[in-house]
Order: C-alpha cells, then sequence, then structure tokens
C-alpha cells in the first residue's frame, strides 16, 4: 500500500481501519492451500528485491524507513551549531568523519598501521600473550572475550564470562563442512584474506606472501573451530555453564594465566565466573604455546585487519563486500555510504540516538495501549496455563508464579545510557570505532561482580524487533517496532492481535520455551517441573521439532530446515498465536475488537492475515541456505506455512480441509502453551 492512498483514503476522527492491507494479497491463490502466498503474494511482488538486499521483508522495510528518520536526526545535529565536548558535537563529528569519503580513500590502510606494526614486532610468546589482552582491550577478540552477564545460580548478580570467538567465518560449520557451498565459501575467505593482507601491506611488514597469511590464519581458525561447540550444545544452559575460580580456570587452560588476565584488563577481583566451553579454552592455551608464532602473529593481524575493513578505504570495503555480502549472503550491491555510517554510529551511540527518536517519532498512546494488549495476553496465557492437559497441578503453579513476575519494558528506558566519557575525533574513521570499542569494554567490564541492573536495556529504542531475557524474565518491545504494520494505533485491535499481539505472545511464550522453561521466575537456572511434566514437555516439543525438520527449504542444493535449531523459536510462535488468539476472543467480548466484518474479513481472518503479513518478504537463494544454517529462527515462509497447520484456531477460522495444503491432522499438531 502506498503511502498517498493511505493518506487519501484515511479513517475519519474516531473511526478505525481494518488494519490490514488488501495489496498485500493475492486473491488469485487459494488460503488453504498456500496461505504465505495468499496473505503476503501482493507484498511480495510490490517490493521486489533491490540490489542492496539478500532479503527484504516487512520488518527490513520498516528498519529502512526508521534509518530514514534516524537520517534526518542526525542531518538535523550535523548542519546545528553543537557546543564543544557535547554529545551533539560527538555524533556529527564521529557521523562527518565516516563520510568523507575522499579522506578515506587518501588514508587507505594508514589508520591501522600502528596496531599492525605493533604485532609485526612481537618477538616471542610472552609478547604474543600481551598482544592478546591489548587487542581484547580494544575490543578486537582473537580467541575468546570476556563479558559481564548474569550468574546462573543467582541471576541478580552480575558475573565475568568468557567466551568463545575467533572465527572470521562465523561458525564452526563454514570449516568443517564437506558440501560444495561450504567449499566455495572456504575458497572466498581465502581469497578475501590475500586481497585485504596485500591492501593492508602486512605482507611487506611480516616478510611473506599474502597467499601463505591467509592459508595460516585458515590453518589456525580450523584448529579453533574443531574446538568450539556446534550450534546445539550452544543452546544448552547446563552445557554452557561453568563457573570457576580463577585458579581453577588456571588448571583449565593454563596459558591464559587469568590471574594476570583479569587485571590486565581492568578487572580487580573477578571471584568466579563462567568459562562457557572449557574444552575450547583448553585448546586455545595448547594454540598459545604451540602454534608458529608467525602464524598467531597473522592470525592478530587478520583480526585488526577484519574488524576494521568496513572503516577503512573503498577497496577494503569491496573486498569485504564480494565475501560477506555477495558470496555468503546473495546482496548484489553494497549499501550506501550513509546507511552504513548511520549503522555504526547507532552501534557506537545508539542509546543517545533512540533517546532522540523517541522524542520526535514515539507517541505517548502507543505505550498506554501496548500496556493494555500486555495485560490481556498475559491473562490469556494464564487461562492456557491453566486448561493446560499435560501438566499437573504443581507444575502448573510454578508456571503461573513465573507469568506473573515477567518485567515488562516498552518504547524506551527509564534512564539513558551516559557517554560523556566516549572519545571521538577527526583523525579517522576507524579510530573513533576504536574508541567506542574500548568505551564500550570498559563499560560491560564494569558490570562484573555487581548487582544485575534490571533496567538496562538490551536493544536500542529504535529497533525494530523486540526480546525476552530469561536471566531477567523481561519482554521488551522497543519503539521501533511499534508501527504499522506491527502495531497501528488507528487500527482495530484483530489486525494488532494478529500482529503485535503475537509478538507480545511469542516473547512471553520464551520464557516457557525448551530453553526459556529452565529458568525459574527470578532468572536463575533452576529446575521448577514436575519430572513427567518435563517429560511431556519434551515429547510435545519434539512432534514440533520434527515438523520443521521434514520442510525442504530449497530443492538445489537441497537443503532442509533444522527443527532442532529452530525449536525454541517455533515454540514461540506456536505459543505466541495461541495467546494472542484468545486474548482477542476475550477482547470480543469486551466490545474492544470489531465483531463485524471489515474490508470482507472477520476478525479471526483478519487476526490470521496480519499475522502472516509480519513475515512477508522476498530472499536470495544464498540467504535461504546461510539463514538455514544459522539463523534459530524459522524462515518467513515457514513461519506462516509450516506454524499455522499446528494452530487449530487457524484451520477452523479458514476452513482447512484435509488434503489442503495447509492441513495437518489434529493427532500431529503440537501442543504446547
Ligand atoms: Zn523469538
Amino acid at each position: 500500500m502506498s503511502v498517498s492512498l493511505l493518506a487519501a483514503c484515511g479513517p475519519k476522527k474516531g473511526e478505525l481501519t481494518s488494519g490490514i492491507y488488501l495489496d498485500n494479497l493475492d486473491t488469485q491463490a487459494n488460503p488453504v492451500e498456500d496461505f504465505y502466498q495468499y496473505a503476503c503474494g501482493g507484498w511480495m511482488a510490490n517490493n521486489p528485491l533491490d540490489p542492496e538486499h539478500a532479503r527484504f521483508g516487512t520488518f527490513d522495510k520498516l528498519a529502512e524507513d526508521n534509518r530514514d528518520q534516524m537520517r534526518n536526526l542526525i542531518d538535523s545535529i550535523v548542519t546545528a551549531n553543537n557546543a564543544t565536548g557535547s554529545l551533539a558535537e560527538k555524533i556529527a563529528m564521529f557521523y562527518n568523519v565516516g563520510m568523507d569519503s575522499t579522506t578515506l580513500q587518501e588514508q587507505g590502510a594508514a589508520p591501522i598501521q600502528p596496531l599492525l606494526n605493533e604485532i609485526a614486532n612481537i618477538k616471542d610468546r610472552e609478547g604474543a600473550y600481551q598482544e592478546m589482552i591489548a587487542l581484547h582491550r580494544q575490543g578486537i577478540d582473537p580467541y575468546f572475550g570476556i563479558f559481564g552477564e548474569a550468574d546462573f545460580d543467582d541471576a541478580s548478580m552480575t558475573i565475568g564470562w568468557v567466551y568463545q570467538t575467533g572465527l572470521g567465518m562465523g561458525d564452526r560449520d563454514e570449516y568443517l563442512k564437506t558440501d560444495e557451498v561450504s567449499a566455495k565459501h572456504r575458497e572466498g575467505y581465502l581469497n578475501l584474506m590475500s586481497a585485504e593482507f596485500a591492501l593492508a601491506g602486512y605482507d611487506k611488514i611480516s616478510g611473506l606472501p599474502a597467499e601463505a597469511l591467509a592459508q595460516m590464519v585458515m590453518k589456525l581458525e580450523t584448529r579453533l573451530a574443531k574446538a568450539h561447540y556446534d550450534k546445539l550444545t550452544n543452546r544448552d544452559p547446563y552445557k554452557t555453564f561453568h563457573k570457576m575460580t580463577t585458579n581453577e580456570a588456571n588448571a583449565v587452560a593454563p596459558n591464559i594465566r587469568f590471574n594476570e588476565y583479569f587485571p590486565a584488563m581492568g578487572v580487580e577481583n573477578v571471584g568466579k565466573f563462567n568459562v562457557a566451553q572449557p574444552e575450547y579454552m583448553t585448546e586455545v592455551s595448547k594454540v598459545l604455546a604451540e602454534e608458529n608464532l608467525e602464524s598467531i602473529k597473522a592470525y592478530y593481524a587478520w583480526n585488526v585487519i577484519n574488524t576494521a575493513a568496513s572503516y577503512l578505504s573503498d577497496d577494503f570495503v569491496t573486498a569485504n563486500f564480494e565475501y560477506f555480502g555477495r558470496l555468503v549472503s546473495g546482496q548484489q550491491q553494497q549499501r550506501p555510504r550513509w546507511k552504513r555510517v548511520t549503522n555504526a554510529l547507532n552501534g557506537a551511540t545508539g542509546e543517545a540516538i533512540g533517546q532522540m527518536y523517541v522524542a520526535k517519532y514515539f507517541p505517548k498512546e502507543a505505550k498506554d495501549r501496548m500496556v493494555t494488549l500486555i495485560n490481556n495476553l498475559q491473562e490469556a496465557f494464564g487461562e492456557r496455563i491453566k486448561q493446560a492437559t499435560w501438566m499437573d497441578q504443581a507444575t502448573k503453579d510454578a508456571a503461573l508464579q513465573k507469568l506473573g513476575a515477567i518485567y515488562v519494558k516498552v518504547g524506551y528506558p527509564d534512564k539513558w545510557r551516559d557517554y560523556s566519557k566516549l572519545e571521538v575525533s577527526n583523525d579517522s574513521y576507524f579510530a573513533n570505532i576504536l574508541r567506542s570499542n574500548r568505551f564500550d569494554v570498559d563499560y560491560m567490564l564494569s558490570k562484573i561482580n555487581k548487582p544485575t541492573d534490571r533496567d538496562e536495556w538490551q536493544m536500542t529504542p529504535q529497533t525494530v524487533n523486540a526480546y525476552y531475557n530469561p536471566t531477567t524474565n523481561e519482554i521488551c518491545f522497543p519503539a521501533g517496532i511499534l508501527q504499522p504494520p506491527f502495531f497501528d494505533l488507528h487500527a482495530d485491535d484483530a489486525a494488532n492481535y494478529g500482529a503485535i499481539g503475537v509478538v507480545i505472545g511469542h516473547e512471553m511464550t520464551h520464557g516457557f520455551d525448551d530453553q526459556g522453561r529452565q529458568y525459574d521466575k527470578d532468572g536463575n537456572l533452576s529446575d521448577w517441573w514436575q519430572p513427567s511434566d518435563a517429560e511431556n514437555f519434551k515429547a510435545n516439543a519434539k512432534v514440533l521439532a520434527d515438523h520443521f525438520s521434514a520442510i525442504k527449504v530449497l530443492d538445489d542444493p537441497e537443503t532442509y530446515a533444522n527443527g532442532e535449531l529452530t525449536l525454541g523459536e517455533n515454540i514461540a510462535d506456536n505459543g505466541g498465536i495461541h495467546l494472542a488468539f484468545l486474548a482477542m476472543q476475550k477482547a470480543m467480548e469486551r466490545k474492544q475488537v470489531n465483531k463485524e466484518e471489515m474490508d470482507g474479513f472477520t476478525p479471526e481472518q483478519r487476526f490470521f492475515l496480519a499475522y502472516a503479513n509480519v513475515w512477508a518478504s522476498n530472499i536470495t537463494t544464498e540467504q535461504i541456505i546461510f539463514l538455514t544454517n544459522n539463523d534459530v529462527h524459522s524462515l518467513g515462509r515457514w513461519r506462516v506455512n509450516a506454524t499455522l497447520p499446528n494452530i487449530t484456531e487457524f484451520i477452523e477460522t479458514w476452513n482447512v480441509k484435509e488434503g489442503n495444503g495447509m492441513w495437518l491432522a489434529p493427532e500431529k499438531r503440537a501442543k504446547l502453551w
């Protein structure tokens, strides 16, 4: 639907629209055969992929609109007369330095030369150890990184977490899988490293050919990859929580010398901390002692180059894009500079931009209506728990307690992050990125061994997304997602229940999915389930996992969805729809939803059309492969066409019959929340 059509046919004051965009439908398609095509076919035809996007969907479209709004805000700062030392001056300078293409081209690799020289000058293993710390201090994380996160034993406290990192291709499978696509990625990655080692001049500094340097890094990263847990193991909170003293951690990974490492990072008295993957840290310790020093230096140099490439001259940016953008994602064209710099600025000063964003674009009425929707969803969830036939009363009581304890965040934080210590200068774009990294590292590490700040937000207000955090038992809906087509102040609530209502229910259900259910109402990792109920849950969840694993997402190369990897998200979608639908029915009884047909659709039909519309998207083949391998969410098409056949309310609303594409026999439908 175009903006002009909306303006011309807008509702009269006090009169609500249906919230359904008829242009989004493909009425030639049959809803009982392919609901995704029926509900989203018009949208997909009207929003073809442009060369900038490997996937473009409803979420991405709204994110683009939000970025336009941020650009307006940033423009107003850049053109203003800002006081010296003010945050506005920092924002303007960061943006202007990033946008100054002429200077970026002139500087070439110069901004990373000091770090590369430092690495080239490493003389021995002690020097390599000290350089690892120096890089970690600047947010460049060879091998591993440290963060402040909740203590699973007592989530009211934040402790240090040692996390495995160190893989330039992201996931371990990229190094180890033998299929054709993975092999092509490795070839592309070697080419990228060779090209950028040469651009950076590290071949000359080190006296080794760029191709040889690339091979050395590949070998070392492959060794690290073999020691990483796989993605499914990483989804298990018990398998990734190993609290240790420094002495215990030193026994696991002696060459990290944690007793020296933490103070050098600026963390005194670290106390007990979590080593997420001890076996991996043992391997890192061996790498530090065993690998050839030149390989270690090449690996560090590559970490610097790879971190910096997006913020250097266009030759680096293009090489980076050819691998990460074109080859891996299927994106045809680089985003324009202003979008890339806006993203970087958003990363560096996200809450400062967010504060301006909500002041200008977020209406207070939106927050009030959201709070009502959330309360109605919470009430519906309570009823679903009480009615569930697969749990006994003790488990139900504990679940209801956890539900009642959910902490709700809407729009924007009550207190904003202080950026006064962030330094910005006009020397180079990458230097500003490094200063921002240091600022963030200090901020992160300052949380260790302190009470958890429950009022901190894990997303900025302008983000088009939402989250559930198990260790604070909180749901959060940033202002960025509280806009059409997710949430429409001018629409009847049937569509709002189908869109933002399901998003709310989805986030609440995360507290009770296969991961979230392992945390109690206070966010501690502790088992509140009766054993037989836990077994029922697992059996019911397996029905959903198997259902998704049977989906062929691509014919060539033949690719299947991973129902284990996406289980938590699919449980959340399944639960979210049930909760939102019940909440809508209750709202209809209270006359808060128009029971009449609007635009030819009943409220129940509007609910499912609005739900499906959230997932409208076009996508490249490369991106289908990438997301299927890496994303814990199912693809948009299957969040509709695989999720809805499990929902009896959908089957009834659209009168789906046995033999239809959207049919699933009642006994095969997942019974969870
Ligand atoms: Zn989710």
